[in-house]
């Protein structure tokens, strides 16, 4: 045997070898056993081992070369048992001189290792998951030189994907390289819905016929350039005349760090050097990262690690290249993702995603926004998910009840099967009250909105049967946009808005950025309370060119038709009246210039800060409307942050307090005739707006899904009986009245 101690040569032909044996036919075991002498060989080492998982959770030695044959399937740890089990838990090598000498060393007779004393053990990771471990051992006290670490990684990640990718795994029996078990995971829902479908991940690993490259050179070639693409482009974000950015974004400038890091590079470049294609190096890379950051506790730490996800992600873009198009999805893909941009999702060919499963995120994050929008259940914060699911998987996203099964057994999917029935039957009957004006049986009118945001939003305009759009989040076209989108893209994208709205009104919100809806061109520092921070009307009015900007753009694309705009998050009267001001100031500009000023012009204010409902007589005289976001609003009156699970639904909003602010607004309103309505989520839930009937609203803006179900509502409500009903509730010392509204709601026949 030639001397320990020699680093491995000739990895690729090694990498080669292995794959051939894996692919020579005959049975899954001799391949093994071939496999395993192969590694042995190479790595100059007395002994190499291959322990697989099973669906038990155990460790079970599968093949060897240099130990007792005899132990091969008789041997296994339990989860945490032995060195191996060590391995399995912490996901990253164990080099050691002495192995015997280790506290956690479990002594095995059957396997005859008592002679061998150095031992290097890594794991064969499958996108952060630890499949199997892959053990080498020498006689001689020795450690193993770093190159020889990574190489044993390379082979590991190798033969997990090679392993994972081919028939094997069915001759492997009881082998859990994939999940098997059906396995039911609890989240919180980000977007209403049901759906049934398969697995398709976001990012799926590297097919094992994409491991190893041809030429090792021009593959250097490839990573390099890709590597410096990267950089720059980064290194653009951060100084790139992007109009707005004054100040370095604290993001970027750890990207920025890390896309420099001398460390990540070698790491990638040693990968290709030693065989590996360059997607396949980022794929063995992340892995690592992954597996070793992923336990991590500490928030940094767990941040960093999304810091060199995303950068691999962004680096895999780069590798694909101009070519790179979208995805052929299978029917009723669901997609499965730690996290997504807002772009992403839009990525995606609308009409086969059926569902959208995150391990992260908040309901209040861009992706949730967006699946609301187009109307994509989805369920988030599933701790571990992409470890256990695999693409093709069947998997059910519950957004009714905020959970996610994967691989369901055939009782499960029978029951969601009848759900799915009755909420397209209850979709029908919706449909058929599309053009039914929704007036109460007392004959009071109350006008159905619709909330919207994005183009895709305007295809469903007909559809709903909306009298309008009563809020039009502006900032979405900035949350999707790579970069900020200009004067023209701005104009287009209102006048296409405007074109498809046809004679029902549109509500323009101004930008409402900041606070959680953060962009990487157009940022300042991070704040200790974003959503108490600088945001919305106060960035506008402080950066007055940005605000502007999309005035001259709003006034531009009406056309001389008639406009509506309202300011978000307006806390006092000064900064409604400053805002105001460069409303009518742009008109001025434009009529200057001899274009047409708007048919009418509307300018409102949403009613989110509680400062202003104790100063509406000072208020409602300056607005044309107003509009109450109760999203915002509850949040502040109840100083619970809307965005964080722990607290966003602690509070409700059927309570004395918030319905009696809200029927406070709704008195002044109606004193000053203004004109109010009423656009946060809660608009579009049946019994909530069912409260809002009662207290005189009647103009709701919502959701598109929420439509249907609203207006049925509407149409068996009588005004007179709820509206006697919730103001004597709201006068009650109960902390929620939701049942008591709810048992109201069915006394007077309604359909809730
Ligand atoms: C609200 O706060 O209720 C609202 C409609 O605005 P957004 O949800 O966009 O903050
Ligand atoms: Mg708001």
């Amino acid at each position: 045997m030639a001397m320990p101690g020699v680093a491995i040569r000739g990895q690729r032909s090694l990498l080669r070898q292995i794959r051939e044996a894996l692919a020579s036919g005959g049975p899954a075991q001799s391949r093994l056993d071939i496999v395993v002498r192969i590694i042995a060989g190479s790595m100059v080492a007395e002994v190499c081992s291959l322990y697989m998982r099973r669906a038990s959770g155990d460790m079970e030695l599968f093949a060897t070369e240099g130990l007792d044959p005899g132990a091969v399937h008789v041997t296994r740890m339990k989860p945490g048992e032995g060195l191996v089990g060590e391995i399995m838990r912490l996901g990253r090598p164990l080099n050691l001189s002495d192995a015997p000498n280790h506290p956690a060393f479990s002594y095995r007779p059957e396997t005859g290792e008592d002679p061998f004393h150095a031992f290097l053990g890594v794991p064969l990771l499958r996108g952060g998951r630890a499949i199997g471990v892959l053990v080498v051992q020498n006689r001689t006290e020795r450690v193993y030189t770093d190159d020889e670490v990574e190489d044993l990684q390379i082979v590991a990640m190798v033969l997990a994907e090679m392993v994972a990718g081919s028939e094997l795994e069915g001759e492997l029996k009881g082998v859990e390289i994939a999940p098997h078990r059906p396995e039911r995971l609890i989240g919180s829902k980000f977007a209403d819905g049901l759906a049934l479908g398969v697995a398709v991940l976001h990012e799926p690993p590297v097919a094992p016929s994409q491991l190893l490259a041809e030429d090792v050179v021009a593959e250097e070639a490839r990573l390099k350039t890709a590597i410096l693409g990267l950089q720059a482009q980064i290194d653009d974000m951060l100084t790139g005349e992007h109009g707005l950015v004054d100040a370095s974004f604290e993001v970027l400038e750890t990207y920025k760090m890390f896309a420099h890091d001398r460390g990540w590079n070698r790491s990638l470049e040693d990968a290709v050097r030693n065989g590996l294609t360059a997607e396949a190096a980022v794929e063995r890379v992340r892995s690592e990262h992954r597996a070793r950051l992923g336990q991590a506790r500490d928030p940094y730490l767990r941040e960093r690690l999304h810091d060199f996800e995303d950068l691999a992600d962004r680096l895999l873009r780069h590798l694909a290249g101009e070519g790179h198009t979208a995805r052929d999805l299978p029917e009723n893909a669901i997609l499965i993702a730690r996290n997504l941009g807002p772009a992403d999702l839009l990525e995606y060919d609308r009409t086969k995603l059926a569902g959208l499963l995150l391990e992260e995120g908040s309901s209040a994050s861009h992706a949730a926004i967006v699946a609301r929008a187009l109307d994509i259940p989805c369920v988030g914060r599933l701790p571990g998910l992409r470890d256990k699911v695999s693409e093709g998987d069947p998997v059910i996203v519950d957004a009714e009840t905020g959970e996610a099964y994967l691989r369901p057994r055939a009782d499960v999917v029978k029951a969601l099967q009848a759900r799915l029935e009755v909420r397209k039957q209850r979709r029908a009957e919706f449909a058929k009250l599309r053009d039914t004006p929704a007036f109460t049986r007392d004959g009071a009118k109350v006008t159905l909105l619709m909330n919207a945001g994005l183009d895709v939003d305007l295809d469903i305009l007909g559809e709903t049967g909306a009298e309008g759009i009563g809020l039009f989040r502006t900032e979405f076209q900035f949350m999707v946009a790579e970069e900020m989108p200009r004067f023209n893209a701005q104009t287009a994208l209102y006048g296409r808005v405007m074109d498809a709205a046809g004679d029902r009104p549109v509500t323009f919100r101004t930008l409402d950025l900041g606070g959680d809806k953060v962009l990487p061109y157009l940022e300042a520092e991070r704040e200790e309370n974003p959503a108490l921070g600088w945001r919305a009307i106060r960035m506008g009015l402080d950066r007055p060119a940005l605000l502007r900007l999309q005035l001259r753009a709003l006034i531009a694309a009406a056309r001389g038709r008639a406009l509506r705009i309202m300011f978000p998050l307006v806390a006092s009267v000064d900064e409604f009246r400053a805002a105001r001001a460069l409303v009518d100031h742009e008109v001025a500009w434009a009529q200057r210039r001899g274009r047409p000023a708007p048919s009418r012009l509307d300018v409102g204010a949403m009613i989110e800060a509680p400062a202003l409902v104790w100063h509406l007589d000072a208020l409602l005289p300056m607005t044309d409307f107003v509009s109450v976001g109760t999203n915002d609003l509850m949040q502040y009156l109840f100083a619970a942050d809307r965005g964080n699970p722990r607290v966003s639904d602690r509070y409700d909003f059927l309570s004395p307090p918030a319905l009696r602010a809200l029927e406070m607004i709704q008195k002044a309103c109606e004193e000053t005739g203004t004109p109010v309505s009423v656009c946060g989520e809660m608009a579009g839930r049946p019994l909530e707006a069912f409260a809002l009937v009662a207290l005189g609203f009647d103009r709701l803006s919502m959701p598109p899904a929420g439509i249907g179900p609203v207006k049925q509502m509407v149409l068996s409500c009588d005004r007179e009986a709820a509206r006697r009903g919730v103001t004597a509730l709201i006068r009650t010392s109960a902390g929620s009245i939701r049942n008591e509204i709810e048992t109201l709601a069915r006394k007077l026949y309604l359909a809730i």
